[in-house]
């Protein structure tokens, strides 16, 4: 199972992100992470059995965009993969639009994009929430063939209300495997899962047809992530 880690605006050191990733190499486990971009550079040479990605790019290539920073710089580092569309992006009023022009963009580098996708607020009513789906999709993916990019594109169901910082996620296991129905329909590539994953309610998410998890406050917390990763161990061994 894939297991991405978007560490947002943490940890404030270079020797903080050090200590993190040494963690992370005892739990003997193929993790990428998407740390902030300052310490990229760095952390690439020197954890080498990382997947290393960002968590935002813009969608020029170059030029005069100030305090912007281009895919194709994050792939000339060696960065693999960018996140888009995260819901905290969407909070600094970055739209749907947008993110389709960044998605087209990071494609274009050949950076792989993990691009969130959900709806902003709880909707209980199904045919409402499928509504709501097929309206962010339209926006999101106009004009590309996803299919033909199923390498280069990971979708991750992760709702704005249901983040951890929102408390009153995760989103009902039975939600996710009506997004898991929905969007297989649409796309054939990787699907995870993100939103307040904690060790009490992983395994959860274990036995549904997902490809991994996105792992946002609890992959900072090295107890509870070491918990996290056994347990999608465990699972893999059994299954
Ligand atoms: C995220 O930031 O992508 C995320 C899933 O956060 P959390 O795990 O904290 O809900």
């Amino acid at each position: 199972m894939l297991v991405i880690t978007n560490w947002k605006m943490n940890p404030l050191s270079l020797s903080q992100a050090y200590k993190l990733l040494d963690f992370y190499q005892k739990l003997n486990y193929k993790i990428w992470v998407a740390p902030p971009f300052l310490f990229l550079q760095d952390l690439i040479k020197k954890y080498p059995d990382f997947i290393f990605g960002v968590q935002n790019i813009y969608f020029e290539k170059r030029g005069a965009y100030t305090g912007e920073i281009s895919p194709w710089m994050v792939k000339n580092i060696g960065g693999k993969f960018t996140i888009i569309n995260h819901s905290e992006r969407r909070k600094l009023k970055e739209d749907l639009k947008i993110a389709n022009l960044k998605l087209k963009s990071a494609l274009k580098a050949n950076l792989i994009s993990v691009v969130c996708f959900g709806e902003d607020n709880i909707i209980k009513d199904k045919q409402s929430l499928i509504k709501e789906w097929n309206k962010e999709y339209k926006i999101l993916f106009r004009d590309l063939n996803i299919n033909s990019f199923k390498n280069k594109i990971i979708i991750a169901y992760e709702p704005s209300w249901a983040i951890s910082t929102a408390k009153i996620g995760p989103v009902p296991k039975e939600q996710v495997v009506l997004f898991i129905n929905w969007i297989k329909k649409r796309f054939r590539g990787k699907i995870l899962y993100g939103g307040s994953v904690f060790p009490e309610n992983i395994e959860n998410y274990l036995d549904i047809s997902l490809d991994g998890f996105l792992i946002g406050s609890h992959s900072l917390k090295p107890k509870n992530f070491r918990i996290i990763i056994e347990k999608i161990k465990k699972f893999s061994i059994i299954k």
